[in-house]
């Protein structure tokens, strides 16, 4: 089975209520741009999910940026996938790198938020990636194949698991690796899974993340083994997000 691409816009802990108008411009360049061949995805803060998934068109599914193991509870400030669910989310990111670094997050924690998310039948996008520093120790696949292997539970399916390669170093800073490097960890990324889920490894989407913007889009979207994109900073303005989009398109 070919894994269906999806470009998915993580706009960390950025967006008002004023924001909706970037959903709605979105939207309407989605219309004039014509179809494209990649699911499309918004995660906004969780102050805005409930309003953009009410308000969003068709073709634009809305996500969260994290959640709790825990269904409900005695965790202040903390959210629950079933809350997310309630609230019109079909997709959760877990693991992004900023959450393993500002909260500690480790793959058991994260295993268990995918977990909770699959809990729900919602969809968990784990994110994976190397620092700078495991980059250069030529430690980035040993890296990035432990996350894959100890943060996907095992009851992952192509429909309900994401994988998106993130390094860290690449996050934020308009600096990217090759396409051949990139391809080369997507491969790995691939093999491991079609060893651990048999024939079903085909299916997972693997997205990559890091500094995509349309200027790169189509070139990194084409290396071996990338269905799609996790986009960050240039997820928060419409045409731009567009732009990435038209990678997917003919
Ligand atoms: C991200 O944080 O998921 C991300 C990829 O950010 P950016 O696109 O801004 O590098």
């Amino acid at each position: 089975m070919k894994p269906t691409a999806l470009v998915a816009g993580n706009w960390k802990m950025n967006g008002l209520a004023s924001s909706q108008a970037e959903l709605e411009a979105l939207a309407n360049l989605l219309k004039e741009g014509g179809t494209a061949d990649c699911d499309v995805l918004i995660c906004p803060p969780f102050t805005l999910v409930a309003a953009f998934a009410a308000a969003s068109a068709a073709g634009i599914a809305i996500g969260a940026q994290d959640c709790h193991t825990a269904k409900n509870g005695a965790h202040t400030g903390d959210i629950s996938a079933e809350m997310l669910k309630d609230a019109g989310a079909t997709y959760v990111i877990v693991g992004h790198s900023e959450r393993r670094a500002d909260h500690g997050e480790s793959n058991d924690l994260v295993k268990a938020k995918a977990e909770a998310v699959h809990a729900e039948g919602l969809k968990a996008i784990v994110c994976v990636g190397e620092t700078e520093a495991e980059r250069d120790a030529g430690r980035t696949l040993d890296v990035v194949l432990g996350q894959v292997a100890n943060s996907l539970p095992a009851a992952a399916t192509p429909s309900n698991t994401i994988v998106a390669y993130e390094p860290v170093w690449a996050i934020g800073t308009g600096r990217t690796p090759t396409t051949d490097d990139v391809a080369e960890v997507h491969t790995a990324i691939r093999e491991a899974l079609n060893e651990r889920f048999g024939a079903a490894g085909e299916g997972f989407a693997i997205l990559y993340g890091g500094s995509v913007k349309p200027s790169n889009a189509h070139e990194l979207m084409a290396a071996a083994n990338v269905n799609g994109a996790l986009v960050g900073g240039a997820s928060l303005k419409a045409t731009d997000f567009n732009g990435i989009i038209d990678a997917y398109r003919n």
